[in-house]
């Protein structure tokens, strides 16, 4: 997929979920299992660029799984949920944070989507990225692979080997870290630090524009003329 710019810039990023909690598998497998999305997975190629404004706060990066072997490391048992929508417009393409109740990209029909945040280490970047779990629940989805995986946590240190191997399926495995390896800790208890504080959010690596950023993107503009069930 090409990577596309988004037409606007970036703003109010995270602000739609700060308030959702995170899922924790520890709690049981149960917690996780309620969704049944069979949506596509694609970690899409969404604009990653840094913002420090003070309105959007700092982003993350996401943790991108193609065809080529990706290794991260992961270091928490929550999945942060968050409302979105996939766009696959020409003008921009891929998730888009939902703006609730008022969000202009459900006015027009564009179907929301739960997906799951989760921060890893990602050990060749040496940062902490998120990684965007869909809940699709088929044995070759992402999240039936990972949550076993990370239910090992609590025993052990363990890297993710994780690789794409079609539109919809996933390769993923888990082993003990090596002796001697980046087990990144430093920089991850400097994510954790700040994410205590409220500094930063998993759902910052998400697009998230305004309902006024979103009603002047071409295709938007266009459906709107059509009106929605609501007015
Ligand atoms: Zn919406």
């Amino acid at each position: 997929m090409p990577d596309q710019k988004p037409p606007h810039g970036p703003c109010q990023a995270g602000q739609n979920s700060d308030a959702e909690l995170p899922l924790d598998l520890e709690q049981g497998a149960e917690a996780v299992e309620e969704s049944s999305l069979a949506e596509p997975i694609d970690v899409s190629e969404l604009d990653n660029e840094v913002s420090d404004s003070p309105e959007s706060g700092p982003r993350l990066a996401q943790f991108r799984i193609d065809r080529n072997r990706r290794f991260a490391i992961p270091f928490l048992t929550k999945l942060w949920p968050a409302k979105v929508h996939y766009l696959s417009y020409e003008s921009l393409r891929g998730y888009v944070g939902c703006n609730g109740p008022d969000c202009v990209l459900c006015a027009v029909g564009q179907a929301a989507t739960d997906l799951y945040l989760l921060p890893v280490y990602d050990p060749i970047t040496r940062s902490v990225q998120i990684m965007l779990v869909t809940g699709a629940l088929r044995p070759t989805a992402l999240r039936p692979q990972l949550v076993p995986l990370l239910k090992r946590l609590s025993k052990e240190r363990i890297f993710l080997t994780l690789q794409k191997t079609s539109q919809l399926d996933f390769a993923v495995h888990g082993q003990a870290l090596p002796a001697g390896a980046d087990d990144g800790a430093e920089i991850i208890r400097g994510f954790l630090d700040r994410l205590e504080e409220g500094a930063i959010h998993p759902s910052s690596a998400l697009l998230q524009y305004a309902n006024e950023v979103l009603a002047d993107i071409p295709e938007v503009r266009n459906a709107l003329h059509f009106g929605s069930p609501q007015e």
